[in-house]
């Protein structure tokens, strides 16, 4: 859509069009609005590196109503357990067992399938509902507006609209959190500032990548469910995607997400086959001594060196005259992709605040300040509680020292024992947990 027809004022401006900004503009327009504004700083929709590729049972039920999970269950891969393991034996065979135990749950289980497909479905969602987003627009000022309406919102190329209310979706170096002066911090060490440039020193870098893997694949190697492996370097995380659908020959895609420790030198910024090969080789059970196990590394589709960080906005909400700002997805908080939680928070964050604040554009009621302020507060407990799981999940995979490790194996092989523990992990997981 060319910028040409921006309109000077909305009553909601969406700024950031990745899947959740594009999400509360779905569900702000299913919930009458129709004044609503997304704009995006980027050309187009990235069509490659495919980040989050676990869609959870809960993401998947609040996506429903918005006729999108039939496709997505339809193109993605459903995968009902998981396993945790050394490279030698399974230590917690874990499922979604509770979710199916469970009446109000209509996907005990959660879906594999790569980000920029789910993004797909949602901006094809978003067509249909009449909008698209405004392309290449970067957002680089934010004011209250001077008739006390709400905000006034400048960007790069000179344009500038008023909006009542500003969604910030956009991302972890968020120009809507900047410009609205809302601080970024670990919940952990509120006095470490504007974290999102820097990196934890104390957990290694991930590589993480889409790879090709050799047919015949390992005969243990599932094509549903996902591995982790605790190896010498830390964890080694193996998901099964959908194959190709221009690939003729239906080769099988992994992702593989890899912890390389500083031993190991510095993680390369695009490992190449050899280098994953060798994370698969000494982490997992995969390895080369065992040659019908082996799994062989084809070829790289999609590479990244990802550096954990995590933080999350001092506040969810700012009031800003008759309006206001929300934050939500990576904008309000980051952390580790262990255990996929990112963008299925923020798809459920993105569904609840565009629920909520729907009327208030739709009647033209003034805003409820109460109702925002606590719907935020609540938002931001379950982000700080998702952050210390991942933070959990991250320092049991990064143990040093032989006599922790095999401590943490023997408690974990314990765990792995009760029927409990082996399906409350995929509760944790599955977004029920926190709602
Ligand atoms: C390697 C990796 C693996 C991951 N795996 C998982 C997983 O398995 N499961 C999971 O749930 N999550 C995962 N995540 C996290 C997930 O990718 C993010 O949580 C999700 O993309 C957040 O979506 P978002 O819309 O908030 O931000 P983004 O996807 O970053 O989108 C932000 C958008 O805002 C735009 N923008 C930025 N600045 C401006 C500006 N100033 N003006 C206008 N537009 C702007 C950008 O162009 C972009 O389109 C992973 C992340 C990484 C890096």
């Amino acid at each position: 859509m060319s910028t040409s027809s921006l309109p000077t004022k909305t009553d909601v401006l969406i700024v950031g069009a990745g899947p959740i900004g594009t999400t509360v503009a779905i569900t702000l327009l299913r919930n009458g609005a129709k004044d609503i504004t997304i704009v995006d700083g980027s050309r187009e929709p990235s069509k490659i590196g495919s980040r989050a590729v676990v869609v959870h049972s809960r993401t998947l039920e609040v996506l429903k109503p918005m006729g999108i999970t039939d496709e997505l269950l339809n193109r993605g891969i459903v995968s009902r357990a998981f396993t945790i393991n050394t490279p030698t034996s399974t230590l917690i065979p874990g499922n979604f067992g509770s979710l199916e135990a469970r009446p109000d749950v209509a996907f005990p289980h959660a879906l594999l399938i790569s980000q920029c497909e789910t993004e797909g479905y949602l901006n094809k969602k978003l067509e249909e509902l009449g909008k698209r987003a405004f392309r290449p627009l970067k957002l680089v000022g934010l004011v209250e507006a001077s008739d006390g309406s709400g905000l006034e919102a400048l960007f790069e190329s000179g344009e500038k609209i008023q909006a009542k209310y500003v969604i910030g979706a956009d991302g972890s170096h968020s120009n809507v959190r900047t410009l609205a002066q809302i601080g970024f911090h670990q919940p952990d060490h509120p006095e470490v500032d504007d974290i999102s440039n820097k990196i934890d020193p104390n957990t290694p870098p991930l590589i993480v990548c889409d790879v090709y893997l050799a047919n015949p694949l390992p005969p243990s190697l599932s094509r549903t469910d996902i591995a982790i492996f605790f190896g010498i370097d830390g964890a080694v995380i193996i998901i099964p995607l959908p194959c190709d659908p221009n690939d003729s020959t239906k080769r099988p895609i992994y992702r593989i997400i890899a912890m390389v420790p500083q031993t190991r030198g510095e993680a390369p910024k695009n490992a190449d086959a050899a280098f994953i090969q060798s994370c698969v080789d000494r982490n997992t059970r995969f390895g080369p001594d065992k040659s019908a196990e082996h799994a062989i590394v084809e070829s790289v589709v999609w590479t990244s060196r990802f550096r954990t960080r995590h933080g999350v906005a001092d506040r969810f909400y700012k009031p800003f005259g008759k309006g206001g700002v929300f934050l939500m997805g990576d904008a309000a908080h980051i952390h580790s992709p262990a255990g996929g939680q990112g963008m299925n928070l923020g798809i459920r964050e993105a569904v609840a605040v565009g629920e909520m604040l729907a009327p208030f554009v739709t009647e033209g009621k003034p805003k409820d300040e109460k109702l925002f302020e606590e719907q935020a507060v609540k938002r931001r407990k379950i982000a700080i509680d998702v952050i210390n799981m991942t933070n959990g999940i991250v320092a049991a995979g990064s143990l040093q020292g032989s006599f922790v490790r095999a401590l943490r194996d023997w408690v974990m092989w314990f765990a792995g024992r009760i029927s409990y523990f082996r399906s409350f992990a995929g509760f944790r997981l599955s977004g029920y947990y926190t709602g």
